[in-house]
């Protein structure tokens, strides 16, 4: 079924507490909370709760879900006050753009300069 939690994905286990992260915000819907491997100054993920495998499966099975991750991530660029300068919100979809985690997630990320067109 759409949106069920996945007993081995990395991310649903995030929302279950199951695996540490440092969380920034959180709403019935949604997570966010620092990449652990972070590309920029600021880079928080912002994930729904359910489980979706990518951001056009989520927009098909969810779409209301992608309201609350684009509101959340403008919430966070405020909280981390890059939304003044500028920041960039990322949606890597399959393996060739670099998804590497198979549940849908909106990368955050500001406090520095960013490049047109994307590396
Ligand atoms: O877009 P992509 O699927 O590659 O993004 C997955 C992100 O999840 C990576 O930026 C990686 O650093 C991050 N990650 C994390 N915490 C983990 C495992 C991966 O923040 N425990």
């Amino acid at each position: 079924m759409p949106g069920e939690p996945q007993a081995d994905c990395l991310f649903c286990k995030i929302v279950r507490g199951d695996v540490p992260a440092t969380i920034v915000r959180e709403t019935e819907t949604t997570v966010a909370f620092r990449d652990i491997n972070p590309q920029a100054p600021t880079h928080v993920l912002v994930i729904p709760k359910a489980h979706h495998r990518d951001a056009a499966s989520l927009a098909a099975e969810a779409p209301e879900l992608c309201a609350d991750i684009l509101r959340e991530a403008g919430a966070v660029a405020a909280d981390e006050k890059v939304d003044g300068t500028g920041y960039r919100i990322v949606f890597n979809t399959g393996s060739g753009a670099g998804q590497t985690v198979w549940h849908a997630h909106a990368h955050v990320l500001g406090g520095r300069g960013f490049e047109w067109p994307p590396g």
